[in-house]
């Protein structure tokens, strides 16, 4: 069997916090955790469509010593509860609690997960059987884009969180510019009819 053709699935990763939830700096408390209005919208697109949604983070707020890697879990099951409700599903998460320089051990380390690393993109990648070339990459900072270009994805920049403070006109430059994740989803939609 172990020639048995896998087919590989198309995916979106995106980032969470200024991307799907809205940024408050190293959200650490539940109540914090507020949907952009139109995020389960724009989820509930991709499930619909069969197309994998996988969370990518940055969570340097555990090397930070801010909170522990079980609070994430925690947000994570309540980003997902809310979601839930609104009849949208995220397929995995991944977070990176590492830091290149603060904190300590084992946090503090320059790790290959932090985007804009590529880490948590290709760990998804081989856990889920993502066809990475056929994949796109969300995120609010410049960071999420070139994470997903180094995975091989296209690369989508939202204004919202810290998107529009970003320069978009440096390399790797994003394949679009959206208002928000509903936005990057519909272009998405449109790129795979192309
Ligand atoms: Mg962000
Ligand atoms: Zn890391």
């Amino acid at each position: 069997m172990d020639d048995f053709p896998v087919t590989l699935s198309r995916a979106v990763f995106m980032d969470r916090d200024g991307t799907i939830n809205e940024e408050v700096g190293y959200l650490s408390r539940l109540d914090q955790m507020k949907l952009f209005p139109r995020s389960a919208e724009a989820i509930r697109l991709l499930n619909r469509e069969g197309i994998k949604v996988v969370v990518v983070t940055n969570q340097s707020g555990v090397a930070r010593g801010y909170f522990g890697e079980d609070f994430v879990s925690e947000a994570h099951a309540f980003l997902q509860e809310s979601l839930r409700r609104e009849k949208a599903f995220i397929d995995a998460f991944y977070y990176c609690p590492h830091h290149p320089t603060e904190g300590a051990f084992p946090y503090r380390q320059a790790c290959s997960c932090r985007k804009p690393e590529a880490g948590m993109l290709l760990r998804a990648s081989r856990d889920l059987h993502i066809d990475l070339s056929r994949s796109y990459m969300v995120g609010d900072v410049m960071k999420d884009v070139r994470a997903g270009k180094k995975a091989g994805t296209k690369g989508i920049l939202v204004k919202t969180g810290y998107g529009a403070g970003e320069k978009t006109d440096e390399d790797p430059v994003p394949d679009y510019v959206a208002v928000d994740l509903l936005d990057a989803v519909n272009w998405i939609l449109e790129d795979l009819a192309r």
